[in-house]
């Protein structure tokens, strides 16, 4: 994209990202593909926190971050992005001034909004990949769908208490979150992070997790978790990958999908279920 950052490798910067380079799969090419990746975090909160602030650290040339929140004091057991000083402030002002501190030369794109069915597509189609660090269900399947209907690959997650899960959803390669859960979960049968509780630090392994899987993405390296489903179980001390598999009668990427656009508002429930 045109309005992407334009860095190179230099003797100038060559130190700073050498442990990157130093990595066989990675090398000069990666990292250079990395400088000119565009990704967008929906999401400043848990699994953002740790998602921005590696994707930063690792070069990525442009970065977005979605957020229409203001920093809670609740928050900070898991939002390691803001600080005390930040309670009260705008989620995206806080997120960038981290960002902004720990790689100043970055291009940094602050939405202060919620992602909607009005702009979803358009703010997809800005980047290369898009993590979902949402905290709710009905931003999690609009971002899927937006994910299916520009192509733009989506790393999508969900923690609660002491576990999370990921997939990376692929179009046209792999399922789609409506493949794996057809219909949004009522409120009932899925608990709030400000209900059930989570851990910070599970939301860190998971975020932090999301930004690797979005670096290979745009760095083209490894085996995106596409068609796969990890869990992760702290408590338990487990990590399982379960095989998953598209869905031809999915209403999104299926044979005859109805979810085309414009996006119908009435497809997702407007209710927050959570304060991840
Ligand atoms: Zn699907």
């Amino acid at each position: 994209m045109g309005y992407n950052n334009r860095m190179t490798l230099t003797d100038g910067n060559m130190l700073r990202y050498s442990r990157n380079v130093l990595i066989e799969e990675i090398g000069t090419e990666g990292q250079e593909r990395i400088f000119g990746s565009s990704i967008l975090v929906v999401g400043a909160g848990g699994l953002g926190s740790p998602a921005l602030l590696y994707l930063a650290a690792a070069g990525v040339g442009r970065i977005g971050v979605v957020d229409r929140d203001r920093v809670e004091i609740s928050n900070l057991n898991r939002q390691v992005i803001h600080r005390e000083k930040s309670v009260g402030r705008r989620k995206v002002e806080s997120a960038g001034d981290s960002i902004r501190a720990l790689r100043s030369e970055i291009l940094l794109e602050e939405h202060g909004f919620a992602v909607t069915v009005e702009n979803a597509v358009q703010l997809f189609r800005r980047y290369d990949v898009v993590i979902d660090g949402s905290d709710n269900f009905p931003t999690k399947y609009l971002c899927s769908d937006a994910s299916v209907l520009t192509g733009v690959p989506l790393v999508h997650a969900g923690v609660l208490r002491f576990g999370g899960q990921m997939t990376t959803i692929l179009p046209g390669k792999g399922p789609c979150l409506r493949c794996l859960i057809p219909d949004i979960p009522p409120r009932r049968d899925a608990p709030a992070c400000a209900e059930a509780g989570i851990l910070g630090g599970v939301a860190g392994v998971v975020g932090a997790w999301q930004a690797v899987e979005a670096i290979k993405v745009v760095a083209g390296v490894g085996e995106p978790l596409a068609g796969r489903l990890l869990s992760v179980d702290t408590l338990a001390g487990t990590v399982s990958v379960h095989a998953v598999s598209r869905d031809p009668q999915c209403p999104a990427c299926g044979e005859s999908p109805r979810i085309r656009l414009p996006l119908e508002a009435s497809e997702y429930e407007q209710e927050r279920s959570c304060a991840l």
